[in-house]
Protein backbone atom coordinates (compact mmCIF):
# COMPACT_ATOMS: atom_id res chain seq x y z
CA UNK A 1 0.00 0.00 0.00
CA UNK A 2 1.31 3.49 -0.94
CA UNK A 3 2.38 5.59 2.08
CA UNK A 4 0.58 9.15 3.19
CA UNK A 5 1.90 12.04 2.44
CA UNK A 6 3.18 14.46 5.56
CA UNK A 7 3.84 18.02 5.44
CA UNK A 8 4.97 20.08 8.21
CA UNK A 9 6.60 23.77 7.58
CA UNK A 10 9.16 24.89 9.58
CA UNK A 11 9.64 28.94 10.31
CA UNK A 12 13.62 29.71 10.08
CA UNK A 13 14.88 31.18 13.11
CA UNK A 14 18.33 29.38 12.56
CA UNK A 15 19.55 27.10 15.47
CA UNK A 16 16.86 24.80 16.38
CA UNK A 17 16.24 24.87 20.15
CA UNK A 18 15.76 22.04 22.39
CA UNK A 19 11.56 23.01 22.42
CA UNK A 20 11.36 22.83 18.64
CA UNK A 21 13.61 19.64 18.92
CA UNK A 22 11.61 17.81 21.18
CA UNK A 23 8.38 19.18 19.73
CA UNK A 24 8.87 18.87 16.49
CA UNK A 25 12.47 17.76 14.50
CA UNK A 26 12.63 14.64 16.36
CA UNK A 27 8.99 13.98 15.62
CA UNK A 28 9.72 14.44 11.85
CA UNK A 29 12.89 12.06 11.94
CA UNK A 30 10.47 9.78 13.56
CA UNK A 31 7.35 10.21 10.93
CA UNK A 32 10.12 9.71 8.21
CA UNK A 33 9.75 6.17 7.80
CA UNK A 34 6.27 5.77 8.42
CA UNK A 35 4.75 8.36 5.80
CA UNK A 36 6.51 9.85 2.55
CA UNK A 37 7.78 13.17 4.61
CA UNK A 38 8.16 16.94 3.18
CA UNK A 39 9.44 19.30 5.25
CA UNK A 40 9.51 23.00 4.23
CA UNK A 41 11.64 25.56 5.66
CA UNK A 42 9.19 28.41 5.84
CA UNK A 43 10.83 31.40 4.78
CA UNK A 44 7.64 33.59 3.23
CA UNK A 45 6.02 33.22 6.84
CA UNK A 46 8.52 34.59 8.67
CA UNK A 47 8.76 37.81 6.45
CA UNK A 48 5.06 38.50 8.19
CA UNK A 49 6.28 39.18 11.01
CA UNK A 50 10.18 40.02 10.65
CA UNK A 51 11.46 43.84 10.23
CA UNK A 52 14.97 42.73 9.92
CA UNK A 53 15.40 39.82 7.03
CA UNK A 54 18.98 40.79 6.48
CA UNK A 55 20.11 37.52 8.58
CA UNK A 56 16.95 34.90 7.12
CA UNK A 57 19.44 32.87 4.14
CA UNK A 58 21.70 32.68 7.46
CA UNK A 59 18.83 31.16 8.99
CA UNK A 60 17.70 29.13 6.75
CA UNK A 61 21.00 27.19 6.57
CA UNK A 62 21.33 26.69 10.14
CA UNK A 63 17.71 24.89 10.21
CA UNK A 64 18.20 22.67 7.75
CA UNK A 65 21.93 22.21 9.38
CA UNK A 66 20.39 21.22 12.70
CA UNK A 67 17.38 19.37 11.16
CA UNK A 68 19.96 17.01 9.05
CA UNK A 69 22.26 16.67 12.29
CA UNK A 70 18.91 15.64 13.96
CA UNK A 71 18.39 12.90 11.94
CA UNK A 72 16.13 14.22 8.82
CA UNK A 73 17.64 12.33 5.68
CA UNK A 74 17.19 13.92 2.28
CA UNK A 75 17.42 9.96 0.66
CA UNK A 76 13.72 9.77 2.75
CA UNK A 77 12.06 13.13 2.73
CA UNK A 78 11.84 15.97 0.94
CA UNK A 79 13.57 19.19 2.86
CA UNK A 80 13.27 22.13 0.64
CA UNK A 81 12.75 25.95 1.21
CA UNK A 82 9.27 27.31 0.87
CA UNK A 83 10.16 30.12 -1.54
CA UNK A 84 12.23 27.75 -3.49
CA UNK A 85 8.71 26.31 -4.93
CA UNK A 86 6.94 29.71 -6.29
CA UNK A 87 3.96 27.63 -7.09
CA UNK A 88 2.80 27.94 -3.47
CA UNK A 89 2.27 31.51 -3.99
CA UNK A 90 0.14 31.25 -6.65
CA UNK A 91 -2.25 28.65 -5.12
CA UNK A 92 -2.21 30.97 -2.15
CA UNK A 93 -3.54 33.72 -3.98
CA UNK A 94 -6.24 31.47 -5.66
CA UNK A 95 -7.17 29.81 -2.52
CA UNK A 96 -7.64 33.62 -1.02
CA UNK A 97 -11.14 33.71 -3.61
CA UNK A 98 -12.20 31.06 -1.59
CA UNK A 99 -11.95 31.99 1.57
CA UNK A 100 -14.25 34.51 3.61
CA UNK A 101 -12.00 37.21 5.29
CA UNK A 102 -14.37 36.96 8.56
CA UNK A 103 -13.06 33.52 9.08
CA UNK A 104 -9.62 34.54 8.86
CA UNK A 105 -10.10 37.97 11.17
CA UNK A 106 -11.69 35.88 13.76
CA UNK A 107 -8.16 33.35 14.04
CA UNK A 108 -6.61 33.81 17.93
CA UNK A 109 -3.30 33.99 16.65
CA UNK A 110 -3.71 36.75 13.95
CA UNK A 111 -5.56 38.56 16.80
CA UNK A 112 -2.42 37.89 18.99
CA UNK A 113 0.20 39.38 16.42
CA UNK A 114 -1.86 42.10 16.10
CA UNK A 115 -1.79 42.87 19.18
CA UNK A 116 2.16 41.93 19.60
CA UNK A 117 3.08 44.16 16.66
CA UNK A 118 0.10 47.23 16.45
CA UNK A 119 2.26 49.10 13.89
CA UNK A 120 2.60 46.61 11.82
CA UNK A 121 -0.72 44.16 11.15
CA UNK A 122 0.34 43.54 7.51
CA UNK A 123 -1.84 41.41 4.59
CA UNK A 124 0.35 38.52 4.92
CA UNK A 125 -0.42 38.18 8.51
CA UNK A 126 -4.10 37.77 7.80
CA UNK A 127 -3.65 35.72 5.05
CA UNK A 128 -1.45 33.95 7.18
CA UNK A 129 -3.83 30.75 7.41
CA UNK A 130 -4.32 30.60 3.54
CA UNK A 131 -0.87 30.76 3.05
CA UNK A 132 -0.06 28.00 5.58
CA UNK A 133 -3.19 25.94 3.55
CA UNK A 134 -2.04 26.59 -0.22
CA UNK A 135 1.79 24.52 1.59
CA UNK A 136 0.05 21.69 3.01
CA UNK A 137 -2.98 21.22 -0.35
CA UNK A 138 0.11 22.11 -2.91
CA UNK A 139 1.78 18.36 -2.08
CA UNK A 140 -1.82 16.99 -1.58
CA UNK A 141 -0.56 15.92 2.09
CA UNK A 142 -3.11 13.81 3.99
CA UNK A 143 -1.55 14.30 7.36
CA UNK A 144 0.27 16.85 9.26
CA UNK A 145 1.68 17.17 12.44
CA UNK A 146 0.73 19.88 14.82
CA UNK A 147 0.88 20.77 18.48
CA UNK A 148 -2.40 21.49 20.27
CA UNK A 149 -1.74 24.86 19.69
CA UNK A 150 -1.99 24.48 16.06
CA UNK A 151 -5.36 22.95 16.14
CA UNK A 152 -7.27 25.74 14.77
CA UNK A 153 -5.01 26.72 12.07
CA UNK A 154 -5.15 23.32 10.62
CA UNK A 155 -8.96 23.33 11.25
CA UNK A 156 -9.09 26.81 9.09
CA UNK A 157 -7.43 24.72 6.09
CA UNK A 158 -9.80 22.12 6.09
CA UNK A 159 -12.73 24.41 5.97
CA UNK A 160 -10.83 26.34 3.10
CA UNK A 161 -10.11 22.90 1.11
CA UNK A 162 -14.14 21.33 2.12
CA UNK A 163 -15.28 24.83 0.36
CA UNK A 164 -13.23 24.40 -2.74
CA UNK A 165 -14.20 20.85 -3.00
CA UNK A 166 -17.59 22.04 -2.89
CA UNK A 167 -17.29 24.59 -5.83
CA UNK A 168 -14.98 23.06 -7.94
CA UNK A 169 -15.49 19.54 -7.28
CA UNK A 170 -13.15 17.12 -5.53
CA UNK A 171 -9.57 17.86 -5.62
CA UNK A 172 -7.61 18.22 -2.35
CA UNK A 173 -8.04 15.38 0.63
CA UNK A 174 -9.02 16.95 3.89
CA UNK A 175 -5.22 17.40 5.79
CA UNK A 176 -5.94 14.84 9.30
CA UNK A 177 -4.01 16.28 12.14
CA UNK A 178 -1.50 13.97 13.39
CA UNK A 179 -1.01 15.23 17.35
CA UNK A 180 2.73 15.28 18.34
CA UNK A 181 4.17 13.26 21.37
CA UNK A 182 5.68 16.42 22.82
CA UNK A 183 2.86 19.67 22.39
CA UNK A 184 4.47 22.29 24.35
CA UNK A 185 7.96 22.83 25.75
CA UNK A 186 8.09 25.50 28.22
CA UNK A 187 10.86 28.13 28.31
CA UNK A 188 13.56 27.67 31.11
CA UNK A 189 11.82 30.87 32.26
CA UNK A 190 9.29 28.23 33.56
CA UNK A 191 6.04 30.39 32.32
CA UNK A 192 6.01 30.63 28.38
CA UNK A 193 6.65 28.14 25.36
CA UNK A 194 10.17 27.88 24.88
CA UNK A 195 10.56 30.76 22.03
CA UNK A 196 14.11 32.68 20.52
CA UNK A 197 12.24 35.57 20.88
CA UNK A 198 11.17 35.59 24.19
CA UNK A 199 14.80 34.76 25.19
CA UNK A 200 13.81 31.57 27.04
CA UNK A 201 15.38 29.00 24.96
CA UNK A 202 18.78 26.20 25.05
CA UNK A 203 19.86 26.05 21.66
CA UNK A 204 20.27 21.98 20.61
CA UNK A 205 23.89 23.27 19.38
CA UNK A 206 25.00 24.93 22.40
CA UNK A 207 28.21 23.83 23.72
CA UNK A 208 28.25 21.67 27.12
CA UNK A 209 29.43 24.38 29.33
CA UNK A 210 26.63 26.98 27.57
CA UNK A 211 24.09 24.24 28.82
CA UNK A 212 25.24 23.88 31.81
CA UNK A 213 25.21 27.77 32.25
CA UNK A 214 21.53 27.94 31.08
CA UNK A 215 20.15 24.94 33.16
CA UNK A 216 21.50 26.10 35.75
CA UNK A 217 20.00 29.73 35.64
CA UNK A 218 16.37 28.10 34.37
CA UNK A 219 13.65 28.86 36.97
CA UNK A 220 12.44 26.33 38.99
CA UNK A 221 9.48 25.48 41.28
CA UNK A 222 9.00 29.15 42.76
CA UNK A 223 7.49 28.19 45.91
CA UNK A 224 10.74 26.42 46.84
CA UNK A 225 12.92 29.20 48.58
CA UNK A 226 14.83 27.36 51.31
CA UNK A 227 17.21 24.76 50.57
CA UNK A 228 14.88 22.52 53.26
CA UNK A 229 11.86 23.23 51.57
CA UNK A 230 9.67 20.50 50.23
CA UNK A 231 9.85 20.71 46.53
CA UNK A 232 6.73 20.60 43.92
CA UNK A 233 8.14 18.71 40.67
CA UNK A 234 4.10 19.03 39.13
CA UNK A 235 5.09 22.94 39.57
CA UNK A 236 8.65 22.82 38.14
CA UNK A 237 9.44 23.30 34.72
CA UNK A 238 13.03 21.81 34.87
CA UNK A 239 11.17 18.60 36.25
CA UNK A 240 9.29 18.89 33.11
CA UNK A 241 12.39 18.38 31.00
CA UNK A 242 13.57 16.29 33.13
CA UNK A 243 11.34 13.55 32.00
CA UNK A 244 12.64 13.79 28.43
CA UNK A 245 15.97 13.75 29.12
CA UNK A 246 16.84 12.05 32.55
CA UNK A 247 13.74 9.83 32.32
CA UNK A 248 15.56 6.37 33.89
CA UNK A 249 15.69 8.71 37.48
CA UNK A 250 12.49 10.53 37.46
CA UNK A 251 11.13 8.12 40.20
CA UNK A 252 14.03 8.77 42.10
CA UNK A 253 14.28 12.56 41.53
CA UNK A 254 10.42 12.72 42.96
CA UNK A 255 10.47 11.17 46.06
CA UNK A 256 13.90 13.47 46.57
CA UNK A 257 12.32 16.25 45.59
CA UNK A 258 8.92 16.03 47.75
CA UNK A 259 11.42 15.41 50.94
CA UNK A 260 13.78 17.91 49.79
CA UNK A 261 16.62 15.62 49.34
CA UNK A 262 17.98 17.08 46.73
CA UNK A 263 18.34 21.01 45.90
CA UNK A 264 17.33 22.56 43.18
CA UNK A 265 21.19 23.25 41.81
CA UNK A 266 22.42 19.94 42.19
CA UNK A 267 18.64 18.73 39.85
CA UNK A 268 19.73 21.38 37.56
CA UNK A 269 22.95 19.72 37.27
CA UNK A 270 22.01 16.37 36.72
CA UNK A 271 19.61 18.00 33.68
CA UNK A 272 22.71 19.43 31.98
CA UNK A 273 24.87 16.49 32.33
CA UNK A 274 21.47 14.63 30.51
CA UNK A 275 20.87 16.71 27.96
CA UNK A 276 24.71 16.88 27.01
CA UNK A 277 24.52 13.31 27.09
CA UNK A 278 21.40 12.89 24.58
CA UNK A 279 22.47 15.83 22.29
CA UNK A 280 26.09 14.43 22.12
CA UNK A 281 25.66 12.53 19.11
CA UNK A 282 23.42 15.01 17.40
CA UNK A 283 26.29 17.81 17.79
CA UNK A 284 29.07 15.64 16.47
CA UNK A 285 27.11 14.75 13.20
CA UNK A 286 26.18 18.66 13.20
CA UNK A 287 30.00 19.42 13.42
CA UNK A 288 30.62 17.58 10.55
CA UNK A 289 27.58 18.70 8.13
CA UNK A 290 28.88 22.26 9.03
CA UNK A 291 32.49 21.76 7.40
CA UNK A 292 30.47 21.44 3.86
CA UNK A 293 28.02 24.24 3.38
CA UNK A 294 27.90 22.86 -0.47
CA UNK A 295 26.01 19.75 1.04
CA UNK A 296 23.25 21.51 2.84
CA UNK A 297 22.75 24.03 -0.34
CA UNK A 298 22.48 20.47 -2.38
CA UNK A 299 19.85 19.27 -0.22
CA UNK A 300 17.91 22.10 -0.18
CA UNK A 301 18.25 22.48 -4.31
CA UNK A 302 17.05 18.41 -4.46
CA UNK A 303 14.40 19.04 -2.27
CA UNK A 304 12.84 22.10 -3.92
CA UNK A 305 12.74 20.13 -7.42
CA UNK A 306 11.28 16.93 -5.85
CA UNK A 307 8.74 19.31 -4.14
CA UNK A 308 8.08 21.34 -7.50
CA UNK A 309 7.16 17.90 -9.21
CA UNK A 310 4.50 17.19 -7.21
CA UNK A 311 3.69 20.90 -6.87
CA UNK A 312 2.93 21.76 -10.74
CA UNK A 313 0.48 19.00 -11.59
CA UNK A 314 -1.58 20.43 -8.43
CA UNK A 315 -1.50 23.99 -9.78
CA UNK A 316 -2.30 22.70 -13.47
CA UNK A 317 -5.56 21.39 -11.88
CA UNK A 318 -6.83 24.00 -9.81
CA UNK A 319 -6.27 26.44 -12.54
CA UNK A 320 -8.29 23.99 -15.00
CA UNK A 321 -11.08 23.30 -12.53
CA UNK A 322 -11.19 27.29 -11.77
CA UNK A 323 -11.66 28.06 -15.14
CA UNK A 324 -8.09 29.70 -15.40
CA UNK A 325 -7.14 27.41 -18.19
S1 LIG B 1 14.70 19.60 43.00
FE1 LIG B 1 14.46 19.61 40.78
S2 LIG B 1 12.35 19.00 40.43
FE2 LIG B 1 12.51 19.63 42.58
S3 LIG B 1 11.92 21.79 42.57
FE3 LIG B 1 14.17 21.69 42.41
S4 LIG B 1 14.59 21.74 40.22
FE4 LIG B 1 12.44 21.22 40.49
Amino acid sequence: MAKQRVFSGIRPTGRIHIGNFLGAVQNYVKLQDEYESVYCIVDVHALTTLEDTSNLQQNIMEMALDMLAAGIDPKKSILFVQSHVPEVMELFTLLGMVTPLSWLMRVPTFKEKARQQPENVNYGLVGYPVLMTADIILYKAEVVPVGEDQLPHLELAREIVRRFNDKFGPTFPEPEARLTQFPTIIGLDGKEKMSKSLGNFLEVSATPEETRKKIGAAVTDVTRIRRTDFGHPQMCNVYSLRKYFTQDVLDDLTVACTTAKIGCVECKKQLAEGINRALGPVRERRAEIAKDPAYIRDVLADGAKRAQALARPTLEEVKKKMGLE
